[in-house]
């Protein structure tokens, strides 16, 4: 199954990237996603010159999120990293999957705040929630390390 990610991925058809490319942003398998790393300066190759569509954005940027993901595992970066991208998830949803904690919400309404907690390391991030034609919610790190003066 992941050679055939692989192998989507540098097959230049388009609906071939970007399953490979959904597989990747959906999952947080590291049997999925871990045999993909050594692969990303190939896979951006690959996939830089294709015309991939894409209605609000362009299906390009997914691509490149999803090598951004492969890279964070490199690094040995926390899943959470991934938040701040532009996949805009819906912390309720992550809560329910077990990936976050939601500390406090304000006032629930169309727009909205949370303070969530990632249940892997620990890291704390505010959420904004908004309505411009879909719902988007707006993640960002908190406690950002300064260094010291
Ligand atoms: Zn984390």
């Amino acid at each position: 199954m992941t050679t055939t990610l692989l192998e989507d991925f540098l097959s230049g058809e388009t609906d071939r990237v970007l399953h490979a490319t959904w597989q990747v942003l959906g999952s947080r398998d590291p049997d999925l996603v871990d045999p993909l790393v050594p692969h990303v300066a190939r896979i951006r190759k690959a996939t830089e010159k294709l015309n991939l569509g894409g209605l609000i954005r362009p299906n390009s940027a997914n691509v490149e999120f999803a090598l951004a993901k492969l890279e964070h595992r490199a690094n040995r970066s926390c899943w959470c990293e991934d938040y701040p991208g532009p996949e805009h998830r819906d912390p309720r949803k992550e809560e329910d999957a077990g990936n976050i904690r939601i500390l406090s919400t304000s006032e629930p309404g169309w727009s909205m705040t949370y303070e969530c907690e990632c249940t892997i390391c620990g890291r704390i991030y505010d959420v904004e929630q908004g309505d411009y034609h879909v719902m988007w919610w707006r993640w960002r790190p908190r406690g950002v390390k300064r260094p010291k003066s």
